[in-house]
């Protein structure tokens, strides 16, 4: 049966399949997910896996890490051979211009990785030698997904590299700087690199620039933005790791999030504050409609059961009340847990 492959956090399959769900039927597409609990993927069926794809561009997920269109599904995989089999179902597909070994992020799925890499090491030759595969990486090509979910067990999915996660398992690997005042900052840097491009990067982000950060203590966001020399005003009744103030770019102001709002517009607005996602979604919609901000990046905290139907609450509401054109994009980033992350622009 023809599908989707996506990868989530494990835990937020239901959310995966309530938002592919209610995304496809919007686009005329009826189709079903099958999940297992905390598997960290699931795959979501339906007639035309292709238009599906095209339906439900990987942008535009909230709870999807990657995406791939479902190619086949081996199961009872024969630890002496497990090639063949999947040479059989990669014959007469075309050709792939890259190939990654993957497993689930979940309890189940981890401990999977050594073989996938090892079974790729040994694969990968093979592909090559059958026309399968280029010699060479080609991102005009499909990416071919060779997903371990069992030692007896591969899901393999092709990709399209401007339609998916540049990461395997759609993880991007960051690690935290040692100067970094919390584990936070590795939030905020995952999502300027998974919400904008690297022209949006460039263009939007440059020394001098002007930001508050809501919900700032003890100072990992705060701390991204002085990376990017931005001036930042860090609002928060708790204290800010002291060495911050040292930049000289940071004034810390002990205020209340909800009420403080700056003299002119800035650059950047970034909000990590521990609230009701509805609360807060508001009052970055009154952000935006003030023209306090340009851009900002917040978290909507989802602690409640059905995270779906909040989340896509919280964006309507977010963007009616803005009361002008925004760009916003949305995702459970890796480093988020009970939350998802939000960009916005205005424009
Ligand atoms: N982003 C921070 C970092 O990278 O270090 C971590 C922020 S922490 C998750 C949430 C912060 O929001 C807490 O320091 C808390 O004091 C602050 N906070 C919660 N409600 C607030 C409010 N109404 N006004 C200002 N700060 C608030």
């Amino acid at each position: 049966p023809d599908g989707l492959i996506c990868y989530c956090r494990a835990g937020f399959e239901p959310e995966l399949a309530a938002e592919l769900t209610e995304r496809a039927a919007l686009a005329g597409i009826a189709g079903y997910a099958r999940a297992g609990r905390d598997d960290g993927y699931l795959i979501f069926h339906a007639d035309d896996a292709d238009a599906l794809s095209q339906a439900l561009p990987w942008r535009q997920l909230v709870f999807a890490r990657q995406k791939a269109v479902l190619i086949a599904e081996l199961e009872g995989l024969d630890p002496r051979d497990r090639i063949t089999p999947v040479l059989a179902a990669l014959e007469g597909r075309g050709r792939y211009g890259e190939l990654w070994m993957e497993h689930p992020d979940s309890d189940a799925g981890k401990p999977l990785s050594g073989l996938a890499r090892s079974f790729g090491n040994a694969l990968r030759p093979v592909l090559r030698q059958r026309g399968f595969l280029t010699a060479q990486p080609d991102p005009r090509l499909s990416r071919l997904h060779v997903c371990f979910v069992a030692g007896d067990r591969v899901l393999l999915g092709r990709s399209r590299i401007e339609d998916s996660a540049p990461w395997p398992l759609g993880i991007p690997r960051l690690k935290l700087h040692a100067g970094a005042p919390s584990r936070s900052a590795l939030k905020l840097e995952e999502a300027l690199l998974s919400l904008l491009g690297e022209r949006e990067r460039g263009a939007w982000i440059k020394p001098g620039m002007q930001a508050a950060d809501l919900g700032a203590a003890p100072g990992g966001w705060t701390w991204v933005l002085t990376r990017h020399h931005l001036r930042v005003a860090a609002i928060d009744n708790g204290p800010l790791q002291p060495q911050l103030l040292d930049t000289g770019l940071v004034q810390h102001l002990q205020a209340d999030g909800f009420r403080w709002s700056p003299e002119r517009t800035l650059d950047w607005m970034v909000c990590d504050m521990v609230e009701q996602p509805r609360r807060v979604a508001e009052r970055m919609a009154t952000w935006f409609r003030e023209e306090w901000c340009r851009h900002a990046v917040f978290n909507l905290k989802l602690p409640m059961k059905k995270r779906w139907q909040e989340t896509r609450l919280c964006l309507d509401l977010f963007a009616d009340q803005a009361g002008r054109p925004l760009t916003i994009r949305a995702r459970q980033l890796y480093h988020d847990r009970e939350e998802i992350t939000v960009f916005a622009a205005a424009g």
